[in-house]
């Protein structure tokens, strides 16, 4: 099966701006960054999304959390705040079928979940019911 594009930055098939790497995780710039630090966090194994982690990924899952802070600290947002976030499935947004961490920040966050008009309306009929 042909590699997805996260796949290949991982094996130095395609270029990144890489920021961090150890035995565990890789660190690359967002090629689409939505604050000045928009860094994303994979696990140097292919897991598809949260729904896909097993207690064998435990050393990875850890990783990336400190590999967060390293990197915050390196990027010096570790006192002003960021955010780490990741995406899984269609509702939750994901678009490239690997794990990865967003670490956001550099700039004050706006709410943590923004709905469309539409999807508010329907979630608010959902609340009534
Ligand atoms: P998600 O919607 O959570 O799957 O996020 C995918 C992210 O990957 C988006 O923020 C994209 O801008 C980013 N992205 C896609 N291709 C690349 C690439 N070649 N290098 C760096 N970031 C990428």
């Amino acid at each position: 099966m042909e590699k997805n594009i996260f796949e290949k930055i991982r094996d130095g098939e395609e270029k990144a701006d890489i920021v961090y790497r150890d035995e565990y995780i890789t660190a690359f710039k967002d090629i689409d960054p939505n604050a000045p630090v928009h860094i994303l966090i994979i696990p140097n194994k292919t897991i598809v999304s949260l729904n896909d982690i097993q207690e064998e990924d435990s050393s990875y899952l850890s990783n990336i959390l400190l590999g967060a802070k390293k990197i915050a600290k390196q990027f010096n947002i570790d006192e002003t705040g960021y955010r780490l976030i990741t995406n899984c499935g269609s509702d939750g947004g994901q678009e490239v079928p690997y794990l990865h961490f967003h670490l956001v920040g550099g700039l004050k966050l706006g709410k943590m979940i923004s709905l469309s008009k539409t999807e508010k309306k329907k979630f608010n009929e959902y609340k009534s019911l």
